[in-house]
């Protein structure tokens, strides 16, 4: 498999760069991942409007236009043979002499990296059965509307969802659902509500729960943009969380109770089928 460093097309073996990248030492980097679904990228324009978002409320300079990143991305596709999975891509700060907080002089490069991975998320199995969450502290800082490389709280959250067997761990601050460790979060309410945090400093915007509000909105669904508590969860007729690798999920569970009847609900299918034709439609 090949990856993208700094211009080059690399097999995986040869992807490196520098201890002294400070990605690798700060965490002084952005990221995007985008689907891919026959071989095209899904909802691109959304995550690259994101990236340049992210990487301008950091001041980190993008090394290329976003326009030829996706077509960097698309020819990472293409050399990979990639029917279906995911495009990452990461932009750091760049490799400095030592271990300076502040920015490196102008001259230094910022790095940028892609690589690819498969996944067949139309048929994933998880798709049909729903998964569980668990709940956990959210121990973020508060910019989480940037996209930053700096997950370390994410990895303790789905590593602690492994453990208990469950697919994703929503995060609760004063009481309330922010998201997933990558994904938003929704309920379906017992009157047909769908109800997703808004967005703010509190979350990431996420592009597929951008798509699916709109989506809604179009279909005259009833959609209302706030927090939820985890009792408001369990009380609700369905939950499901949305992100570039699984698209609409269904949530059957929360903290081991039951969402509903314990199934994927009937709004969370026909809004995953509203979803995926949206993404082949618009697919680039
Ligand atoms: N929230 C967080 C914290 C995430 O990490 C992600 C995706 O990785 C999402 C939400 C979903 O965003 P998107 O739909 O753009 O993939």
């Amino acid at each position: 498999k090949i990856a993208y460093v700094n211009g080059s097309f690399v097999p995986h073996s040869e992807a490196k760069v520098s201890v002294f990248d400070r990605g690798f030492l700060f965490a002084d980097g952005i990221y995007e991942v985008a689907a891919v679904l026959d071989g095209k990228l899904i909802d691109s324009a959304s995550h690259l409007a994101r990236l340049e978002r992210s990487v301008g409320e950091i001041k980190l300079k993008l090394p290329e236009s976003v326009a030829r990143i996706e077509e960097i991305q698309k020819e990472l596709v293409r050399r990979n043979d990639l029917v279906n999975g995911m495009v990452y891509l990461e932009v750091t700060r760049g490799a400095d002499k030592g271990r300076d907080f502040a920015f490196p002089k102008a001259d230094v490069k910022s790095t940028l990296v892609m690589f690819t991975s498969e996944k067949d998320i139309i048929n994933a199995p998880s798709a049909r059965t729903g998964i569980n969450v668990i709940t956990v502290p959210d121990i973020r800082w508060t910019r989480r509307d940037i996209k930053s490389v700096a997950l370390l709280a994410q990895v303790l959250a789905k590593q602690a969802a492994a453990e208990a067997g469950a697919g994703e761990a929503w995060m609760i601050e004063d009481g309330k659902v922010t998201e997933g460790g990558s994904s938003s979060a929704f309920i379906v309410t017992r009157d047909d509500v769908i109800v997703t945090r808004q967005n703010g400093n509190e979350i990431l915007p996420g592009c597929t729960r951008k798509a699916v509000v709109k989506l809604a909105e179009e279909r005259q669904l009833r959609i209302e943009e706030r927090a939820f508590t985890v009792e408001e969860a369990l009380a609700a007729k369905e939950a499901f969380i949305t992100s570039a690798s699984v698209f609409v999920q269904g949530v059957v569970a929360v903290d081991g109770k039951a969402i509903g009847n314990g199934k994927v609900g009937p709004m969370t299918d026909r809004l995953r089928e509203i979803y995926v034709d949206f993404a082949k439609a618009t697919a680039v």
